[in-house]
């Protein structure tokens, strides 16, 4: 069959509004796979992901479909990642479609997700279907969501097709709506091969499993490509389709989505968005859009034991295998012996790694507040990437920080609240508007570094859980910020370091050290914590010491308490650094991240 028996779609969505739900729907009714198979959301295959209810890693599906003309299509469903942390893979799979499902929870409506995938499929120029989703739900309002999506986003509602989900309800509809209206793949058949990736994932057996979309040509088993970003060259030892399970075939044509193996050792070698040609007959030039991921959030992750450092490594090697956005290099402090300083995406990305290292490889971690990616100009003249705040040199000039471009969506009632809260965080006013009478946008300039805090959680808690965020990195600025140190005992504890404002500087100097002190638990003799800008001590506090009577009364006759104590102590002792002498525990390492 001819591109013109092939449709390939995504679904793209806020995330909860039913996107895998819905592909859930789509897969069973294609009897692609039976119901008896069926697990919720089918295609969110890691642990976690079922566990968060997250798509992390976007995932494929080719389904078959009978149509009313009597005709069997190919419909490839590619699934996408909701969260911006996974924004650029979101781009790359809607480049590899000619169309989409938008689906709007139809009793919620527009959130910042929704807008920021429509832009993403307009780039695309993708034929957008929209589905209003959980029409079950009591609160369903599809009417007025299909006039918030029309006024909203300027798209055409009078086809939107009403849908749950949940209860297999507009389901025939949607399928009949994906061949209908969007148009087939371009014939490209008789050009030289060209294949976007649009992801890539780690087989312990074939090597890495690249998943792509054919745009021209024609590729077999057995060819030789070559990589035309990253230059490297492989033979293709298999090719395939997901349905959703591999289903292995001989060659791939203009207008398919399949995966190849070709025993490639890292994804970092078959990067998204790269263009995949033959060696024996190369593409003049490269498909458009290929953007090196860049971490912007970094921290540093120390095993509470130390022996336990070579797993470490060995458990970022195999994570890194499969995720090319993770990057780590050593990093040794007196405080906290040997361990990795990590780069991530953004927070859930940096989540999610430790989680798995915990999990998976059972390692007990100590991890430091993470920070930004500073820039400044050393006294010499060098141009310096400060990636971790008790690097910062004494001596510098124009030290520069990540901007972002914010977008918050709100109902009206929580504008003020979200302004004072931008405001706060260093943000500066762009645009206010109107979306609908009851709901409104707030744009604002704001330092990366206020987002990466508990932002995310204030915007929540402010709005009871109704406003939606979205950002994007748009470039560096200068601000007045200084090194904000911890001492400790009168040590410098490195890893409690932060930059910050120097307006700021003081508050969270006499917070931190607060709480700090609250963290610390109280030791045989005092000890004294101070924040110091440079030798300056801006902020002290001190622990006093135990005194001997309180130490009896606890290890006094109660012998089932005196147990708790001591396995509570125990359970304590994991996530536990010396550092000036003092056990500092885990929770005082991120305590810079709650002083709003
Ligand atoms: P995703 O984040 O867009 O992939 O959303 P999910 O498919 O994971 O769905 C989020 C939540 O909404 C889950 O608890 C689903 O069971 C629920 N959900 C999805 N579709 C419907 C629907 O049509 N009706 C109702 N009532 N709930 C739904
Ligand atoms: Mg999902």
């Amino acid at each position: 069959a001819g591109p013109n028996y092939i449709r390939n779609f995504a679904i793209i969505a806020h995330i909860d509004h039913g996107k895998s739900t819905l592909a859930d729907q789509l897969l069973l009714k294609t009897g692609t796979v039976e119901s008896r198979d069926m697990q919720a959301q089918f295609l969110d295959g890691m642990d976690l992901e079922r566990e968060r209810g997250i798509t992390i890693k976007l995932n494929q599906a080719r389904m078959r479909y009978t149509a009313a003309d009597g005709c069997v299509y190919a419909l490839n469903l590619i699934d996408t990642p909701g969260h911006i942390d996974f924004g650029y893979e979101v781009s790359r799979s809607l480049a590899a479609c000619e169309g989409c499902l938008l689906i709007v929870d139809a009793s919620q409506g527009v959130e910042a997700q929704t807008l920021a995938n429509v832009y993403l499929a307009l780039e695309n120029e993708l034929e957008i279907i929209v589905v209003l989703n959980k029409i079950d739900l009591p609160g369903a309002e599809p009417e007025r969501v299909r006039r918030e999506v029309e006024e909203v986003i300027g798209l055409d509602c009078s086809n939107a097709i009403l849908a749950s989900a949940k209860q297999a309800i507009g389901i025939d509809e949607i399928l009949a709506a994906i061949v209908e209206r969007i148009p087939p793949p371009a014939d490209n058949r008789g050009k030289d091969l060209r294949a976007l990736i649009f992801d890539s994932y780690y087989d312990p057996y074939k090597g890495v499993i690249v998943y792509f979309r054919v745009i021209d040509g024609e590729l077999r088993v057995g060819e030789t490509v070559k990589l035309m970003r990253s230059r490297k060259e492989y033979q293709v030892d298999e090719l395939g389709v997901l349905s959703p399970k591999p289903v292995k075939v001989e060659a791939l044509y203009a207008g398919e989505v399949g995966y190849l193996a070709a025993s490639i050792k890292a994804v970092a070698d078959a990067r998204v968005g790269d263009t995949i040609t033959l060696k024996r007959a190369p593409a003049a030039e490269a498909l458009g859009g290929y953007a090196e991921v860049q971490p912007m959030v970094f921290c540093g992750l120390f095993p509470t034991e130390a022996d336990r450092f070579p797993d470490l490594r060995e458990a970022l090697g195999k994570l890194q295998l499969n995720d090319a956005a993770l990057v780590y290099e050593p990093e040794v402090s007196s405080a906290m012996g040997f361990g990795f300083r990590c780069g991530f995406l953004g927070l859930l990305h940096m989540e999610i790694v430790q989680e798995r290292l915990e999990r998976e490889y059972s390692l007990d971690l100590i991890i430091t507040a993470p920070t930004v990616v500073y820039r400044c100009t050393s006294t010499d003249g060098g141009e310096l990437t400060i990636d971790n705040p008790c690097e910062l040199p004494d001596h510098h000039t124009d030290l520069r920080e990540p901007y972002v471009r914010l977008e918050m969506i709100t109902p009206k009632d929580f504008v003020g609240a979200l302004m004072e809260l931008a405001q706060q965080r260093r943000g500066e006013f762009v645009d206010m508007a109107f979306l609908t009478e009851a709901r409104t946008t707030l744009v604002y300039n704001l330092p990366l570094a206020e987002v990466v805090t508990d932002f995310f959680d204030e915007l929540k808690s402010r709005s009871k859980g109704y406003a939606s965020m979205e950002y994007s990195v748009t470039g560096y600025r200068a601000n007045d910020l200084v090194r904000l140190d911890i001492k400790i005992n009168n040590e410098v504890a490195e890893p409690l370091a932060s930059i910050v404002h120097r307006d700021a500087a003081y508050r969270v100097g006499r917070g931190l050290v607060k709480k700090l002190k609250e963290l610390i638990p109280r030791q045989q003799f005092r000890i004294p914590i101070q924040a110091a800008i440079g030798s300056r001590v801006i902020a002290s506090e001190a622990i006093s010491a135990l005194r001997k009577d309180v130490l009896a009364k606890c290890y006094g006759g109660d012998v089932s308490r005196k147990k708790k104590l001591l396995k509570k102590q125990a359970k304590g002792k994991k996530r536990m650094k010396t550092m000036g002498s003092v056990e500092v525990p885990q929770e005082a390492f991120m305590a810079v991240l709650n002083i709003g």
